[in-house]
């Protein structure tokens, strides 16, 4: 792997301020090409055990550190890694295969967790209490709540953990990490910029494992953690939970999601389709807040899938490295088969493929970003989160309607709204049972803003004011006077 950095290629775990290796190692390997990019350690449950022992110790010293000197720290990496962008955003692109001006967006994003969390921090108000009673003064402090442990998914390999580490360091707790198997050099590297930033040992470790199961009962289960926070599936995340309910640990859960999109009759038809294809088409449709189910006024739909389709069409599909290239490849088979079985079911069931609906020659993990009509939302496609580079229309006549269908699902994380009437506008947000609504807009997530769901996709926010707050205990201090 060429890069201007070669200390950023880290093959290690990073447990106690230590470069670790394990009893055997992780093949890594670029999902565009299949190419076998490195071999990693690969950790185990007694490595994880060592990792809560580190930040167990750590977390004395880096908790009495002052908001102020933890932030220094902080910006530090965060320096460090827009020094790094360019080579942090070529190792996502290889091992994840977006492509590499969206990988770079990432780096960028994920940075801008720990700078804004580094300022933050400062901001760690309490509160004084007017009492109850004259011989007692109330008042309250915030203090961090301890070691967290957290596990990431592989579709943000960089942002997903600084979004949960850096409230977490900037609130005075440490951290352990798994991170995807799929990703770990993105993580990795990230460990290295944190030492050559000045972390002390300990307060960042890093364990990545095939045995993910193992590892997630440590983390999830080990008496010295205190909170728990994890980005994956629903499925998953439900086992987690369960858990971490043996010892009432503190949770945060970004889940799946199923995202209606729907596009109004006086909707801007230009906005509806760029912001589809940008909630749609990023990362080949592997995000949590991808849109699932595209419901599109009758009276608009054909002009709506004609102008989808030309957007469709004008997509550039490779290797995430290679210039102009929009869509990459899906990040194994598993999941191009997945997506596939999705559109046999839906073509099954009567709905009509548009364009793509298939493989792609370009290898194996590659398939065509597609356009269906005729969709239903008793198919597999609408009931299920796609994770998959498929827009699934289907259409509807009545806003009272196509909310209650938006709405008839077990998850709540992200849902798009596509009207040009400022009345209808609010009422659909307000009528949507989702943690996050996005109205004429398609890529919406930002440090500055709560990211989360309701219902089946999760517990907790990431992101702004209420990402710091997961971090803290409130201690209510009563003093007889
Ligand atoms: P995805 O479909 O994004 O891979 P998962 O929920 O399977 O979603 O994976 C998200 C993260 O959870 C990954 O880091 C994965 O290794 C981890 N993981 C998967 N299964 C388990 C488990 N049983 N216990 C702990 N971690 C798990």
């Amino acid at each position: 792997m060429q890069l201007a950095n070669p200390n950023l290629l880290k093959l290690q775990n990073y447990i106690g301020g230590e470069w670790c290796d394990g009893t055997s190692t992780i093949a890594v390997e670029d999902p565009a090409s299949g190419e076998l990019l490195a071999e990693v350690a690969d950790g185990s449950a007694a490595d994880a055990e060592r990792a809560v022992a580190a930040a167990t110790a750590a977390f004395p010293a880096w908790k009495q550190k002052t908001a102020g000197e933890r932030a220094s720290v902080l910006r530090r990496w965060h320096r460090l890694i827009l020094d790094n962008a360019d080579d942090l955003a070529r190792i996502l692109t290889l091992e994840q295969g977006k492509p590499l001006a969206e990988a770079r967006g990432e780096i960028l994003y994920g940075a801008s967790y720990i700078e804004w969390y580094a300022e933050e921090c400062r901001r760690a108000y309490g509160q004084t209490i007017p009492t109850h009673n004259p011989a007692m003064r109330l008042s309250t402090i915030r203090q961090p709540v301890g070691v967290v442990t957290c596990i990431t998914p592989w579709n943000f390999p960089n942002a997903m953990i600084t979004r949960k580490a850096a409230p977490a360091l900037a609130a005075g707790c440490t951290v352990v990490i798994k991170p995807a198997s799929e990703t770990p050099l993105s993580a990795l590297a990230l460990c290295q910029l944190a030492e050559e930033a000045g972390l002390p040992a300990g307060t960042l470790n890093m364990v990545v494992a095939s045995d993910a199961p193992a590892v997630g009962r440590v983390l999830t289960e080990d008496e010295r953690v205190a909170k728990f926070t994890f980005t994956g599936s629903t499925a998953v995340g439900k086992l987690l939970m369960a858990q971490c309910a043996s010892g009432v640990k503190k949770m945060s859960m970004e889940l799946g999601g199923n995202a209606p999109f729907i596009v109004f009759d006086d909707a801007d038809l230009d906005t509806a389709v760029a912001s589809c294809i940008g909630t749609k088409m990023r990362n080949a449709g592997q995000t949590c807040v991808s849109t699932n189910r595209i419901y599109v006024h009758e009276s608009v739909h054909d002009a709506f899938v004609e102008k989808l389709r030309g957007a469709i069409a004008e997509l550039k599909i490779g290797h995430g490295c290679d210039e102009g290239v929009t869509v990459g490849p899906m990040i194994h088979r598993r999941a191009a088969e997945r997506v596939n079985g999705l559109v046999q079911d839906a073509i099954a069931a009567g709905a009509r493929v548009e364009l793509g609906g298939d493989y792609l020659p370009e290898g194996e993990n590659y398939f065509a970003p597609t356009l269906i009509t005729g969709v239903t939302d008793e198919m597999r496609i609408a009931q299920e989160e796609i994770f998959g580079p498929l827009a699934p229309v289907q259409k509807f006549t009545d806003e009272d309607d196509v909310i209650r269908r938006a709405n008839a699902t077990p998850y709540g994380l992200a849902a798009y709204v596509m009207s040009e009437n400022i009345r209808r506008a609010n009422r659909v947000v307000e009528a949507l049972d989702y943690g996050m609504v996005a109205c004429n807009a398609g890529v919406f997530s930002t440090t500055v803003a709560p990211f989360g769901g309701c219902k089946e996709s999760g517990i907790g926010r990431e992101g702004g004011v209420e990402g710091m707050v997961e971090f803290y205990e409130t201690k209510y201090c009563c003093f007889g006077v």
